[in-house]
């Protein structure tokens, strides 16, 4: 595995479990306990019915492209190699929202509405990610 020079996910008590499921290569979302609404990213209460009891629910990864941009000019001399790349967010197929690149397509390729599915890359030894690809 080469060096990875891009920034990695800090987790927080929050956002471990998350992680922890990418890790996995499981995306979950939080799923209140009180009225059964997902969301993301992850937040202490429900902002639906103020709950603060939830589990993680595992997602289908499956969804379409809801919006996205073209990246041109790179935010860190790291992604220069990529450009240009598309930042997508996508809506998954249980309603909530995530934004992350979309990969094995061209931007000009991309369309909204698109139907993609999550793809994981093991970035570290230690640290995953989830990006989205052509379905
Ligand atoms: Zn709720």
């Amino acid at each position: 595995m080469s060096e990875y020079t891009k920034p990695l996910p800090e987790p927080t008590t929050l956002t471990q479990p998350f992680w922890d499921g990418v890790k996995q290569h499981k995306l979950l979302a939080q799923k209140c306990a009180s009225c059964g609404k997902l969301r993301h990213t992850p937040k202490p209460l429900c902002p639906n019915c103020l709950s603060q009891e939830f589990t993680w629910a595992n997602l289908s990864g499956q969804g379409q492209v809801y919006s996205y941009t073209v990246m041109h000019r790179s935010p860190a001399t790291s992604f220069d190699g990529d450009l240009p790349y598309v930042v997508a967010l996508v809506e998954l197929k249980e309603g909530v929202r995530m934004i992350s690149n979309l990969v094995g397509c061209t931007p000009q390729q991309v369309r909204i509405g698109m139907s993609v599915k999550v793809v994981y890359e093991d970035v570290t030894k230690e640290a995953s990610i989830f990006k989205f690809a052509p379905a």
